[in-house]
């Protein structure tokens, strides 16, 4: 029998790089699932397609625990009922096995479903810093043909920013009076300081015109106009990956141990709101998310 051939230094070296980076990975796509910035029903897709992915190495324990609320005795739970192996990996599950999984995902994460024709009337919220000020005014300055609403705040001006462009910068009092005479179609108090809200009028008259409406706002507010206009198209702008969106929120280094855990625990919770949503739009290059809010603006009808 032939001797071995002893394994070359430098591929070694290269292994052993590569193993790291695509435990590396393997760890980033745990997080994107927990924090749900991908659907588990696409990763198992993606093994599908490509058994050496990512996402194809992944062991079926691993991807089952990164779910949101499943533990260790639910895992094994659903193992033994969907007849898989727990040495299994996403990408060499058996076409029986694939198909139980990718039923029991959609019973158990419904993916958005298409609610029917929705309307001109935009809403863009998501995750603090995933970027939708910065979409908003990309479109603001590209597209005039959608009129981007202008909304009220009590928060004093930034350097820059003009009345009645950027913002109604108004007192406590007008505040008050604008919510009193029913003249806001949502409003909220946001990072627990300054109140925000979008006035009525305006949306009314430019939908009314015929024109495809946009609002800027946070997530309290979105789900408000979901309230008062169940028909409004919301549209939810997500981070390319959840460490992604670390980086923009505490990428500065600039707050304490406390303020850094506050925001992650706040951008977790507002990341799960995205079921809520009607579109996801993933904000991986500004001009890119822009033309794909602009693109649906075009397809909703009413
Ligand atoms: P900023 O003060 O940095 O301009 O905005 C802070 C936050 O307020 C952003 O998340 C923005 O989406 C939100 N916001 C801006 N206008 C409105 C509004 O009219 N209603 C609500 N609910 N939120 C708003």
């Amino acid at each position: 029998m032939a001797e071995p051939r002893p394994v070359p230094e430098v591929d070694r070296a290269a292994a052993a790089r590569k193993a790291v980076e695509r435990r590396r990975a393997r760890a980033s796509l745990k997080r994107d699932l927990t924090t749900r910035v991908v659907t588990p029903q696409s990763v198992l897709e993606r093994a599908t397609a490509d058994p050496d992915s990512v996402e194809g190495s992944m062991r079926i324990t691993d991807f089952l625990l990164a779910l949101p609320a499943i533990g260790a005795g639910k895992r094994d739970r659903i193992l033994a009922d969907l007849h898989i192996s727990p040495v299994k990996r996403l990408g060499g599950l058996g076409v029986r096995q694939r198909v139980a999984l990718s039923q029991w995902l959609d019973s158990r994460f419904p993916l958005l479903q298409p609610r029917g024709e929705r309307s001109r009337l935009l809403v863009l919220a998501g995750p603090t810093a995933v970027g939708k000020g910065t979409v908003a005014a990309h479109i603001r300055e590209n597209n005039p043909e959608i009129h981007l609403s202008v909304s009220a705040t009590t928060r004093a001006p930034r350097p820059g920013e003009i009345d009645g462009v950027h913002y109604y910068f108004v007192d406590d009092a007008e505040f008050d009076r604008l919510i009193a005479e029913d003249e806001l179609l949502e409003y909220a108090v946001v990072h627990n300081r300054s109140r925000y809200g979008t006035p009525r009028a305006p949306i009314d008259a430019a939908l009314a015109a015929g024109k495809t409406v946009l609002l800027e706002i946070d997530l309290q507010g979105a789900r408000q106009v979901r309230k008062a206009e169940p028909a409004a198209t919301l549209i939810f702008l997500l981070p390319p990956t959840w460490d992604e969106l670390v980086q923009r929120l505490v990428g500065r280094g600039t707050e304490g141990a406390e303020e850094r855990a506050r925001r992650l625990r706040t951008a977790k919770v507002e990341l799960a709101a995205q079921n809520e949503f009607d579109h996801l739009i993933v904000n991986e290059d500004v001009a890119a998310a822009a033309a794909e809010v602009v693109e649906l603006s075009s397809s909703s009808a009413r």
